[in-house]
């Protein structure tokens, strides 16, 4: 007999929620995670002395309001926002725009300047909300067997044709238009006003290998606003703290510090792990939450992988495109657009052309003079993470390749978060003068820490051939080549982002 009934490699949002669905439905379930804390990408950490990140995450929106029904989360502590806090788009010349979901709020802010943005903006979101039900079919559900379809995926097939026809003819046609277009195009027919098309189209590109003017960026937004909810109380770190109560309440056994270094393969099938160390543990399924690539190229034996499956993990594309920058700081720095406001969110990137430009240099293995900044302030909520009156800021920074050229030196380091700093004193002339110490995580720095291949905040790409068979074929339905293995993390279906649904779809299919 094994050891256990479900062995979960990784201990991020994602292997939490596998491990919680596992030991719900039963089985005996040990998580496994390499690092000695738990959440993964939203661990929380001191980075200055006495100053925290809430891990390195920001937007808690996407997690889905089912899995936290399922597992019981609120009575493990989760608590969901009523609303999000608007994004703040800075300006030098004028106030900047205040950017709310509301649509009403966001027309306020746009009625000095362009009252046509205003409305437009209420039609932007009316599609949006009537496109979310037929785009949730897609992303809450494990995708279909196309190849030999059973009862069951007939019927998702024609529930999400029906969905789709139900939004009407003309909507249905709008739908299948916009998908492919690129977010400058979609955008560009909507709005007249570049600050608010950099701030919508921002967060589509984030994490991704496209600027606004690649093919298929507005499916990127389409998939990311019409799955967005309501945002997390306390962030990421108490999405984890949920997470990890509810796996251990229905005796998950986790272990932290707990490094996989190969699978045990017999006969074909995955039988359990070697860990780092030597130690040996069996299990009748083994859930990774780990990347694809590092699952497939490194932990799964050599000699038990076909071929052509190792040349599509090979082929499967996780160019990190993003770095992260905490600063300590004395204070909330001064905001001369907004003086006296102290944002949760400042959005830093003025037009589409910068947006674009800033990709530009990662094309050439190079990061832009102007990088596009996502910075949150989690000390607004979690005032614990700093001491009294103190703030951090958490910077994600856009458009920095991987693979830079000539590398990652302590030059290019130097260099990267001055143009950081640069951009933040540009809206934030004071912040130099608060900041007591700092981070800089570049994607090398990520994939050491993280363990996420070429630092890829998602696990892979989300381009739209990636996104519809995640991550490739002959693995996009969680279960693999190799039998008793199956994938449960972001490099699964529907994809990377703080949502759970990957752990939780593919915990049901493991435990069918
Ligand atoms: C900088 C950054 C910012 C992001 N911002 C957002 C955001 O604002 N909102 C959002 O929704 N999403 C965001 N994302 C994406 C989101 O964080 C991820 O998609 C999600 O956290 C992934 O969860 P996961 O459980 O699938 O994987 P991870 O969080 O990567 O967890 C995988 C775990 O597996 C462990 N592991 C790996 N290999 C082994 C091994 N061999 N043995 C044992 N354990 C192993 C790792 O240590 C890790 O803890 C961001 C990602 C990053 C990096």
């Amino acid at each position: 007999m094994s050891d256990f009934d479900v062995i979960v490699i990784g201990g991020g949002t994602n292997g939490l929620t596998a491990a919680a669905y596992a030991a719900k439905r039963g089985r005996r379930t040990l998580l496994l995670e390499r690092r000695d804390v738990l959440g993964g990408l939203a661990a929380g950490e001191e980075f200055h002395p006495e100053h925290r990140t809430d891990g390195v995450l920001h937007d808690t929106a996407g997690v889905r309001a089912w899995v936290a029904r399922e597992l019981n989360l609120e009575r493990h502590g989760l608590v969901r926002r009523a609303e999000e806090p608007p994004v703040l788009l800075p300006a030098t010349n004028g106030p900047g725009l205040e950017l709310w979901r509301d649509p009403a709020r966001t027309a306020a802010e746009l009625a000095a300047t362009s009252p046509t943005d205003g409305a437009a903006y209420g039609r932007h979101r009316e599609f949006l909300a009537r496109a979310a039900p037929v785009l949730s079919r897609f992303t809450d559900h494990a995708p279909p067997d196309l190849h030999a379809p059973g009862l069951g995926d007939l019927l998702q097939l024609g529930r999400s044709a029906l969905g789709l026809r139900l939004l009407g003819k003309r909507e249905m046609m709008e739908l299948l238009r916009v998908v492919p277009l690129s977010l400058d195009d979609w955008l560009g027919e909507q709005f007249e006003t570049p600050l608010l098309e950099a701030g919508l189209a921002a967060p589509a590109l984030h994490h991704t290998y496209s600027g606004p003017r690649s093919p298929h960026g507005a499916a990127s937004l389409l998939f990311a606003e019409c799955t967005a909810g309501a945002p997390v109380a306390g962030g990421p770190r108490a999405l984890v703290r949920a997470l990890e109560a509810a796996a251990r309440a229905r005796g998950v056994e986790v272990r932290a510090g707990a490094a996989v270094e190969r699978l045990l393969g017999e006969s074909g099938r995955i039988t359990g792990v070697r860990l780092r160390g030597g130690e040996e543990i069996t299990a009748g399924a083994v859930a990774a939450s780990c990347d694809p690539k590092h699952l497939f190229l490194d932990l799964v034996p050599a000699a038990m992988m076909p071929r052509n499956f190792e040349r599509a993990a090979t082929a499967y594309r996780a160019r990190g495109t993003a770095a992260k920058v905490h600063l300590a700081l004395a204070a909330y720095p001064d905001l001369p657009c907004r003086p006296g406001a102290q944002p949760a969110a400042i959005r830093i990137g003025e037009d589409l052309e910068t947006l674009e430009h800033a990709f530009d240099a990662v094309k050439y293995r190079r990061f832009s003079e102007r990088p596009i900044l996502d910075v949150r302030v989690p000390t607004l909520e979690s005032p614990d993470l700093a001491p009294e009156g103190h703030h951090v800021f958490s910077v994600l920074v856009h458009y920095v390749p991987y693979d830079l050229e000539g590398g990652w030196t302590d030059a290019q380091r130097e260099n990267l978060l001055h143009r950081v700093l640069a951009r933040l004193r540009l809206y934030l002339p004071g912040i130099q003068d608060a900041i007591l110490g700092h981070e800089l995580l570049t994607p090398v720095d990520l994939e050491t820490r993280y363990g996420v291949t070429g630092g890829h905040l998602h696990h892979g790409e989300q381009a739209l051939d990636q996104r519809l068979v995640r991550p490739f074929l002959g693995c996009a339905r969680y279960a693999t080549p190799f039998p008793g293995l199956y994938l449960c993390g972001s490099g699964a279906h529907p994809g990377g982002g703080l949502t759970c649904v990957p752990g939780a779809l593919a915990a049901r299919e493991i435990c069918r």
